[in-house]
């Protein structure tokens, strides 16, 4: 069906002002960017119009880097939590239903059991006389055919009810899983990390179970970026993700820390044995050759620096990270392209 002309054209006025927008501020007229502006224009979601607002006066533009923040801030997981809503509503609209027929089930099995109670109360004298028995069997008949249907129904509203159930956990799942995945490597996100590490600092301290911590950063990515564009850019983060899903295993969780930083956790891995691994990473990302996808130009490698750190007796998530990070910091330090381990830290500081 058409929509009506005013709706048709508010619409379009709001799109054609989203689209100025990009051409202005000359960023990729994407339907990322287009969900962006096409939000702002309509003006309904405040803090993400505050944002812009503020990125703008104090930068006087705005980078793709920025929008994607502001998405995944303000729009992806608006998208998310309606479709909570939604399954949340029909949940509630499921156990109505389920209430409803468990009422109407109580209600018929009552006035069966009534029935019997009454054919069961017959006198001698009404026994023996053939047009009462026959009478009351009839009733017994009618009742238990009634009783029959009900059950049928029942039984088909409970079974449409599973079903309906079924998909909505289906649902549920999916929705959670993504409010736990980075978008763009498909990684699991900061939260879901945040999650993880906790988890696994728990079973350090509780059940002994050691882990260590790879932290990663692209090498110049800022450089590469400029000279190839933020798409591309975003081409070398899966790329870069898929170097780390490549070399993990088990209960390894690889996860997209910041924009051009992850973070591994490593359980029941020595630092040693740690250290190997972000070595296989590190070889792995700097043997693949990036191409454009559009012209197959090459476009150079790309390297990574990591640091390694391994929990330790009395670590909260904060120390055990920062000493993952100064490992970080000083494989940079140290060049860049290349591991850095805690030992080697404190080797170097003695
Ligand atoms: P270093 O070797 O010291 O890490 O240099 P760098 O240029 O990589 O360091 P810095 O952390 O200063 O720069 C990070 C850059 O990463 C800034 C931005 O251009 C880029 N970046 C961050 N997040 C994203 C993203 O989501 N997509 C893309 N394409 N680039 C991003
Ligand atoms: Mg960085
Ligand atoms: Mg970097």
């Amino acid at each position: 069906m058409a929509i009506n002309r005013s709706e048709y054209e508010r619409t379009l006025a709001i799109a054609e002002t989203a689209l100025s927008r990009i051409k202005a501020l000359r960023l990729a007229a994407n339907p990322r960017n287009f969900e962006i502006w096409y939000t702002y224009a309509v003006g309904g979601n405040e803090e993400l119009n505050k944002t812009i607002n503020e990125t703008l006066r104090k930068e006087e533009n705005i980078t793709e880097h920025e929008l994607g923040q502001i998405y995944q801030q303000y729009l992806s997981t608006a998208h998310l939590s309606e479709q909570t809503d939604e399954i949340g509503s029909r949940i509630s609209g499921e156990i109505e239903r389920v209430m409803s027929t468990i009422d109407l089930a109580i209600g018929s099995a009552n006035m069966y059991s009534e029935s019997l109670a009454g054919a069961a109360n017959i006198s001698e004298e009404q026994l023996a006389d053939r047009d009462q028995m026959r009478a009351v069997i009839s009733s017994l008949v009618s009742a238990t055919k009634e009783a029959q249907d009900a059950n049928l129904a029942l039984q088909a509203n409970l079974v449409e009810s599973r079903k309906e159930i079924r998909e909505l956990q289906k649902n549920l799942d999916e929705v959670r899983a993504e409010a736990l995945t980075d978008p763009l490597t498909t990684l699991s996100n900061r939260k879901s990390f945040q999650d993880s590490i906790t988890r696994m600092m728990n079973d350090a301290e509780k059940k002994g179970i050691p882990f260590s911590v790879v932290l990663t950063d692209i090498d110049h990515f800022k450089k590469f970026n400029d000279a190839y564009g933020h798409l591309t850019g975003d081409q070398v983060l899966r790329l870069v993700a898929l170097a780390l899903k490549d070399n993990l295993k088990g209960q390894d969780v690889a996860a997209r820390y910041g924009g051009e930083e992850f973070a591994i956790l490593l359980p029941k891995t020595t630092l040693a044995a740690a250290e190997i691994v972000a070595n296989h990473i590190r070889t792995s990302v700097m043997s693949k050759e990036l191409l454009r996808r559009s012209t197959k130009e090459s476009l150079g490698r790309v390297t990574i620096s990591l640091g390694v750190a391994t929990w330790r007796e009395g670590d909260t998530v904060p120390t055990l990270l920062e000493r993952a990070d100064s490992c970080l910091y000083g494989a940079k330090r140290a060049g860049r392209n290349c591991v850095v381990s805690e030992t080697a830290l404190d080797q170097k500081v003695a």
